[in-house]
């Protein structure tokens, strides 16, 4: 399987940085898929710039419904119509600001894919899961209640405690959760369940990607800080071809 490379900009990003950073994807390599998720007001700018490119676009989160009465909110179907592909949705930095739960994650992974696009849920325990040995029983849950039914889009595993830390699991440890992951996959959703992508997501940076990358189960990178960087961001992607 190809590997996917998905930057998250989380609320980085101005009008003035997407020329320069779509034009240096150009560089991009083949072999690799790759994606980039701006804040929701560089989306249209970015939809432009990356017009011709092998460069998927993604938005960071989608309402649960298409239309209505939600102020400050924006459909599945309106991300769609700017030219994104994809939505990551679950990310824990929204699960704790916004207080969203399971129900809601798979809520909104519903109205994702009826708009036609790909969700990208995230999963991952806190630190204080890990120390408690609780991270696969609590990754496991939120496998099985975020995710609809017939998923078939990506999941990505990223231990909150990574994110943004420069800290990382050993790969003994990524390889027991994406191997985890993989098997919930496969419980709940058979065959569909074994073409999920499971990405690595925390603290992914060039010098880490390429070990990364070459671990059982992983079939892409989350990168959040490092994306911000067009030179960065293809660093790890070209180190996703040596994995
Ligand atoms: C993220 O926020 O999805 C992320 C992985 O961030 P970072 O790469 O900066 O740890």
């Amino acid at each position: 399987m190809r590997q996917l490379i998905a930057g998250n900009w989380k609320m980085f990003g101005k009008l003035a940085d997407v020329t320069g950073f779509a034009a240096a994807m150009n560089a991009a390599p083949a072999g690799v898929d790759l994606l980039i998720c701006p804040p929701f007001t560089l989306l249209e700018r970015f939809a432009a710039a990356l017009k011709g490119s092998a460069v998927a676009l993604g938005a960071q989160d989608c309402h649960p419904t298409p239309q209505g009465a939600h102020t400050g909110d924006i459909s599945a179907a309106m991300l769609a119509e700017t030219g994104a592909t994809h939505v990551i949705l679950g990310h824990s930095e929204r699960r704790a600001d916004h207080g969203e739960n399971n129900a809601v994650i798979r809520a909104k992974a519903e109205a994702a894919i009826t708009a036609g696009l790909t969700p990208i849920v995230c999963v991952g325990e806190t630190g204080a899961e890990r120390e408690a040995g609780e991270a696969e029983h609590v990754v496991r849950s939120q496998i099985q209640h975020s995710l609809p039914p017939g998923f078939a889009g990506v999941v990505a595993y990223e231990p909150v405690w990574a994110i943004g830390t420069g800290r990382t699991p050993t790969a003994e440890d990524v390889t027991a959760m994406h191997a985890a992951i993989r098997a919930a996959l496969a419980a709940q959703f058979g065959a569909v369940g074994n073409a999920v992508r499971i990405l690595y997501g925390g603290s992914v940076k060039p010098g880490n990607a390429g070990a990364l990358l070459a671990l059982p189960e992983v079939g892409g990178a989350l990168v959040g800080g490092a994306s911000l960087q067009a030179e960065d961001f293809l660093a790890i992607a070209r180190s996703a071809l040596r994995g």
